[in-house]
Formats: structure tokens, sequence, C-alpha cells
């Protein structure tokens, strides 16, 4: 019997953009928004869920905005330095996490023995097994992706049911809508749609690899309380996205 087949409980990679590290509008870390948020993850943590975590860097470092504000010469030296921004969001929401009694391992796909341990998925696996939440740093380790990418391929190797990306806006928008105030929320879109209409929701690499291996997408908001909780037991919050609509979660309020 497979990985899959002997495993019965649910398991689901959390993309964590750096937003949620740090208060709103502002960069760098913030203890009460990281506070709130293991909470709510090692609360799903406890009701036996398999939580991988993958943690963006956007707060601190953004590797295409660090080429324009600092000059940086070589986009790639950016990207690392993003990477390594992970890392420090990582092992601050570690410390939240077990600060609420549940278990974690950091692992970094940038080998850094003395602070984590590498990356394995084999090894990822075991700790999601165990019931320790997993918390995935340093993206894939390699420059020009973002961490989107990273956990479209986590949750893949790692057979995640779904992909939870948390996210400043409550799912996927007809248009941005911290710009335009006509822009209309979907219950549901397609891969296919997102990639057409350009939909601003995840990278087009992260799109089409979820698009490719058939993983769902739930894209929701983590500034409104319980969501990141509702959306780790299984609740439909936000936009999904998906092939089709599937039969269980009821008539979507707009279809696109
Ligand atoms: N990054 C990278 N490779 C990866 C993941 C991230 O080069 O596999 C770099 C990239 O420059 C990115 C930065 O790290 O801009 C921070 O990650 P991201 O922008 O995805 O963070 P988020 O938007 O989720 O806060």
């Amino acid at each position: 019997m497979g990985e899959a087949g002997r495993r019965s409980k649910r398991r689901v990679i959390l993309k964590l953009s750096g937003d949620c590290f740090s208060r709103a509008g502002q960069s760098g870390l913030d203890g009460e928004s990281i506070g709130s948020i293991a909470r709510e993850v090692a609360d799903a943590a406890r009701a036996g869920v398999q939580v991988g975590v993958v943690v963006g860097g956007g707060n601190i470092i953004r590797g295409a905005a660090l080429v324009r504000s600092l000059g940086i010469v070589k986009p790639v030296t950016a990207d690392y330095m993003g990477m390594i921004a992970t890392v420090i969001n990582a092992l601050a929401l570690q410390d939240a996490i077990e600060s609420e009694g549940v278990e974690t391992r950091v692992l970094t796909a940038i080998r850094m023995e003395e602070v984590a341990e590498p990356y394995i998925r084999r090894r990822a696996a075991r700790h999601l097994e165990k019931g320790r939440v997993v918390i995935l740093a340093a993206g894939i380790g390699s420059p020009c992706v973002t961490t989107d990418t990273a956990a479209a391929l986590r949750a893949t190797e790692l057979d995640a049911q779904v992909l939870l990306k948390a996210t400043r806006v409550d799912g996927v928008y007809s248009d941005d809508p911290e710009k335009n105030p006509h822009a209309v929320r979907y219950e549901f879109v397609t891969y296919e749609q997102i990639l057409e209409q350009r939909l601003k929701v995840m990278d087009s690499t992260a799109i089409s690899l979820a698009r490719e291996r058939g993983l769902p997408v739930l894209v929701f908001s983590f500034r409104r309380a319980g969501n990141i909780k509702r959306a780790l037991l299984g609740e439909r919050v936000g936009t999904l996205v998906a092939e089709h609509l599937p039969e269980d979660v009821g008539e979507p309020e707009v279809v696109l």
C-alpha cells in the first residue's frame, strides 16, 4: 500500500505570506499577529490535521523590490536574500506554535544545520505522521520563483489534499479589490480561468503545477480571525481554485 493509502488523516499545506507576520500595512515581525496565527495552527494540529506550513518572506525582503530599492545588480542575489528572510519567519512561527504546546520542526531548503533540519521529503512526511507541524523554509532553495511555487511543489510531493493560501484579500477577485471597488469576488474559479484572465492569485508557475497535479487551492484572508483554523479543518472559506467544482461543497454564490 502506498504512503497515501496508509494515511487516513487530513494533510494540508498552508502557505503563509510574509504579510501574515507583520502588522497590517507594515513590514517586519509582529508578535501579536504571529501569536494569533500560531494558536489557530496549533488548534488544528491538536484536532489531528497534519499541517505543513510554507512561509513567505515579503515582510522582510521581496527579491524584485530589493533589486529596485537597493540597486542590487544580480536579481538572483536578492532572491537568495528573500529565501533567507523566510527562515527568520519560520523560526518566529516555530517559537510561537511551540509556546502553544504543539511540537514543530523547521525544515529548510537551503542548508543551515545549526538552525534547522534540511528539507528531505520522507523526513517531512514522517514528522507530519507524528503530528508535528512542519514549517518549510527557504522556498524551493533556488532563485527565480516565489514561495507560492514552493507551496504547490511541497503540497504535491507530500500528498497534501489541498493547498491553503492565506493572503491579504479574502479570495479571488475579478480585479484588484484594493484598487478597484467594483471588483467581484468569486466563490470558485478554474486554474484555466486564472491563467487565461491573468487573475492575480499566485504566480503562474504555482497555478500551472497545481493544475497539472489536480491540487485544489483555497485562497482566503488571514485577517479574518479564525479563518486559518477553519480552512485547516476543511471548511470552505474564500475562493476555491480547482478543475471542477466538487460535488460536496454546495452551490457557490458566484461562479466565473
Ligand atoms: N524566493 C526565491 N525562491 C524560492 C522562494 C522565494 O528566490 O523558492 C525569494 C523571492 O525573491 C521572493 C522572496 O524570496 O520574492 C520572498 O518570498 P515571497 O515573495 O514568495 O514571499 P511572500 O510574497 O509570500 O511574502
